[in-house]
């Protein structure tokens, strides 16, 4: 599902988020976090966004679909939505008039902490850790240790500048991510102080861009 605001310029911004969730794990498995919590950040920011409109660049909200996997990552399973959508964008010629592809996943965490992962744009590395610092959030944002494959990656592979904001360590103690495609992923584990942390950062980071 895409929704786009148009912009002043042929640029462009992509916002996206992945609205399925794990399939498979339990009928009471709510997926509170991934991927309720950035889908409902989307919607925000589209709120805000349009209010805000028409700003230089476009903007594009999508909400992507099969991003989970039903086996094992690979050509065929998982990040279906971002890969079509990437191949789209590139063979409609526009990857070049992307400014940036900002992913959100998993960013609701009452201890939030986001670990962006090593494989994302320095540009848009540097606009986020700089859009938080001017928040002052800073403390929240830092580089992970290893690189992620979400929904980024296929833009990323389409050659457009790519983030994806991620807090990979959701569980009852650091380090056990005993919360992530469990039924423990719950409402009551998400602050909406972290949601607005994250919209905050976001819409700093794409006024900074403009
Ligand atoms: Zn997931």
């Amino acid at each position: 599902m895409l929704a786009r605001i148009p912009g002043k310029t042929d640029r462009l911004i992509v916002l996206a988020s992945h609205f399925d969730t794990k399939s498979g794990i339990a009928k009471n498995f709510q997926g509170a976090n991934d991927s309720g919590s950035s889908s409902g950040i989307l919607l925000e920011l589209a709120r805000v966004l349009k209010h805000r409109a028409p700003s230089e660049t476009e903007f594009m909200i999508a909400f992507l679909d099969g991003e989970e996997c039903r086996t094992e990552y690979g050509p065929h399973d998982g990040l279906h939505g971002s890969r079509h959508l990437a191949q789209q964008i590139y063979e409609a010629g526009g990857a070049t008039k992307v400014e940036a592809v900002i992913v959100l996943d998993m960013i609701g965490d009452k201890d939030l902490n986001i670990s962006l992962p090593q494989n994302c744009s320095r540009k848009l590395v540097k606009e986020i850790f700089y859009a938080a610092h001017e928040l002052g959030v800073r403390p929240q944002f830092s580089i992970g240790p290893g690189s992620i494959l979400d929904d980024h990656v296929p833009f990323q592979i389409a050659g457009m500048p790519v983030i994806d904001v991620i807090d990979f360590n959701y569980g009852s103690a650091p380090g056990l991510n005993d919360y992530w495609h469990t039924t423990n992923d719950t409402i009551d584990k998400l602050s909406v102080k972290s949601l607005q942390t994250v919209g905050d950062v976001v819409l700093k980071m794409v006024e900074n861009l403009q």
